[in-house]
């Protein structure tokens, strides 16, 4: 039944992938490794139910708070992580330029990104791909 339901998943994911050009099956995959180190902190901690997980991810991952939360839910069920909330605060891209060390932030609508300072278009990612967990609230 378990199998059935993440099949089922993975063709809303798949199906949403479709609609919006994005790959959310990740999601998935790191609201799992997600779960295990939760639970594993809370048992350590010798809690008895995990009230909320606060997460800063980077801008770059795309996760949504609303689809983890979804994946959490699901993944969390008949754990003592089942019910905790998920509280996600995104960290904006920052882009350094290779030319003049300029850091800016970029916005990742635009097509081609280029330094404001100097115009190259020689640019890196400093900040925006993290997944740091935060804190973990427990009782
Ligand atoms: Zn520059």
């Amino acid at each position: 039944m378990v199998n059935d339901l993440k099949q089922f998943i993975y063709s809303i994911v798949l199906l949403e992938y479709l609609i919006e050009g994005v790959f959310i099956i990740h999601e998935l995959a790191v609201t799992e490794e997600l779960l295990k180190l939760v639970l594993k902190y809370a048992e350590e901690n010798k809690a008895q139910r995990v009230i909320s997980i606060n997460l800063q991810v980077g801008e770059l991952r795309d996760f949504t708070e609303e689809w983890m939360q979804r994946y959490f839910d699901y993944l969390s069920r008949g754990t003592i992580a089942e019910g905790g909330k998920i509280v996600l605060k995104t960290i904006p891209v920052t882009m350094e330029c290779v030319e003049c060390q300029a850091n800016f932030g970029a916005d990742l609508k635009q097509a081609e990104i280029s330094c404001p300072g100097c115009g190259s278009a020689s640019c890196r990612v400093i900040a925006g791909n993290e997944f740091i967990i935060e804190s973990i609230g427990v009782i």
